[in-house]
């Protein structure tokens, strides 16, 4: 034990130093971020209050930055706040080819010492992060999600503040503890595994709906050691580029994360282009992830390892409900998970199964829940959907169904009604504030749990509402594969970071659980060493004699 944990200081302090210790007491104590509730006359609303006001009509300039220096490029873009198309949340431009391959190169060039880095060290900048928008940069962060991803106060508070607080602390953790999973030994040898960040560079492609999702998919690799070019979404510009300075802020060399606004398809042929990508870290609709994977495919003889991909996708989440639930519950559930954040999470509800018992109550009160909605900001395929539904002789629109892009985006909380469940309505994605409704005779729920489970290809949320236990173990043995995240008598969106570490599998992605702890196992490239204390004195073996 003891020359293995030599081997290991050994090899840490070559490159950092000596602050680097292994302790035996594996566990690091992390909390949950709490949730502030910014109530009239909180600090933490007066403190967001003035941040929104400075930033009313302001434009944030997003350069790109590569190896360690800002750069504008000609093609310029702007982030258009969702709710005031009028304001320019950021003004920004698009990495051409060039820059892209330049920051390959300048982050391979960092790779090497950041890798050697004792991983505690490297922890210690993301404990720092989380500190600062635990703290002081709390409201900037939630004021540009709010003004650039259209959020409400709480929807920005639990994204870009609680969850990607929680990211950076827990990640950091999980990484620390990781050090302590160390095979055994046996005399005259000792075994230390060492986990080593992927060889080459990580690609971070992030989608616009979660400020968190963009820190979380260039941060965890960082952290473990990876060299990364994080290519944040067109609207998100604004919180993206501000989690970037507050990791730079924290003590993040600049050469780790390449900060590279860029067009999608451009970024995707540059990156996959490189030999030396070691993986993608990505979260965004199946459509593009799927583009990435086969472009991957098909230029797999250049790479020098295996590239890892890590997708998570949409979802077409479901809550089933029995005869048995508690419709109150559904009916709150439903309204939070199909509408909440203008049903733009990949984990909204977008289609539920009611029996025909209690459909007149729950309709009844989901229709009045639905008229105290204020509408807020959200729009276009969420228009096709509704279109859809208005000339179906299959679906009737029963609340909602307006959309208003004059000033804003603008889509009405709707409920739909359909006739079958085999429509586009309750087997396609719509990500928007749009509910389809099947209501079917009690007592043939056995059937539409088969019909959920077989009807779409994804798998990533879904609840299960029922009183009776027996059919709720009957729910989790038919539904164990149509969702990773999976909800009893609860809605099928909230997870929290540590708690439900979240993803699905089928065409929802490669379910590796962002926000759990084997999550930054897909960022390491263990190497098993073995280390033999005494002489091989010989090369025969004892039958030999
Ligand atoms: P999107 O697929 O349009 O874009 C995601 C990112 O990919 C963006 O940064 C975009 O610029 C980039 N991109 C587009 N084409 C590319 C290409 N050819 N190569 C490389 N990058 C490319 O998705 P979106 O509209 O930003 O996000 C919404 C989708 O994300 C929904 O389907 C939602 O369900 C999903 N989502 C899933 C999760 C999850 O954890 N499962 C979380 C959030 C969002």
């Amino acid at each position: 034990m003891a020359t293995m944990l030599s081997l290991r200081r050994l090899l840490a302090r070559s490159h950092a130093g000596f602050r680097f210790q292994f302790q035996h007491t594996a566990a690091v104590a992390v909390k949950n971020e709490p949730i502030l509730e910014f109530k009239a006359g909180s600090s933490e609303r007066q403190a967001l209050e003035k941040v929104l006001n400075d930033l009313k009509g302001q434009t944030l300039e997003v350069p790109c930055v590569v190896g360690g220096e800002t750069v504008w490029t000609n093609e310029i873009r702007y982030q258009l706040c969702p709710f005031n198309h009028s304001h320019k949340v950021a003004k920004f431009c698009y990495a051409d080819k060039d820059l892209i391959n330049k920051a390959i190169n300048a982050a391979l060039s960092a790779h090497r010492e950041w890798d050697l880095k004792p991983v505690e060290d490297r922890a210690q900048i993301f404990f720092k992060a989380a500190d600062l928008i635990s703290g002081s940069r709390r409201a900037d962060l939630l004021a540009r999600t709010m003004f650039g991803q259209g959020k409400t106060v709480i929807q920005a508070e639990i994204d870009a503040a609680a969850e990607l607080i929680d990211f950076f602390r827990f990640n950091a953790k999980y990484a620390v503890e990781l050090q302590h999973e160390q095979p055994i030994s046996e005399s005259p040898s000792t075994n230390t595994t060492l986990y080593r960040s992927l060889e080459g560079f990580v690609a971070a492609v992030s989608p616009f709906n979660f400020t968190a999702i963009g820190g979380n998919l260039a941060g965890a690799p960082a952290l473990m050691g990876n060299v990364v070019l994080w290519k944040p979404s067109d609207t998100a510009m604004a919180a993206s580029y501000t989690v970037y300075k507050i990791l730079l802020e924290a003590g993040l060399p600049p050469n780790v994360i390449q900060f590279v606004p860029a067009d999608g398809p451009m970024f995707g042929d540059t990156v996959t282009d490189s030999e030396h990508l070691a993986g993608i870290n990505f979260t965004g609709s199946v459509p593009t992830f799927r583009h990435l994977w086969k472009q991957v495919a098909e230029k797999l003889d250049k790479y020098r390892t295996f590239p890892r991909l890590i997708g998570e996708c949409g979802g077409k989440n479901f809550h089933f409900v029995h005869k048995s639930a508690d419709t109150v519950s559904v009916v709150n559930g439903t309204i939070r998970s199909a509408f909440e954040y203008g049903g733009q999470k990949c984990s909204a509800c977008s289609r539920m199964y009611v029996p025909d018992s209690l459909w007149p109550e729950i309709k009844k009160n989901l229709l009045e829940e639905q008229k105290k909605i204020k509408v807020g900001n959200s729009f276009a395929r969420n228009k096709k959907w509704i279109e859809h539904a208005r000339s179906s002789p299959n679906l009737t629109v029963i609340a909602g169904g307006k959309c208003d892009d004059g000033v804003g985006y603008y889509v009405q909380p709707s409920i739909i009604e359909t006739k079958d469940p085999q429509d586009p309505i309750m087997k396609e994605e719509i990500f928007g504030p749009i509910v389809a409704i099947y209501v079917y005779p009690e007592n043939k729920y056995q059937e539409i749990l088969h019909l959920i489970d077989t009807s779409t290809p994804y798998g990533l949320t879904g609840a299960v509402f029922a009183q009776d236990k027996n059919v709720v173990a009957e729910a989790c043995k038919v539904l164990r594969y149509s969702a990773g995240n999976f909800y009893i008598n609860d809605k099928s969106t909230g997870s929290v970071v540590a708690q439900q570490p979240f993803g699905g599998a089928r065409i929802s992605g490669t379910n590796d659980k962002a926000g759990g702890p084997h999550y930054i196992l897909r960022w390491t490239s263990p190497q098993s060493v073995k280390e033999t204390h005494v002489p091989l004195t010989g090369w025969r073996y004892p039958y030999m004699k």
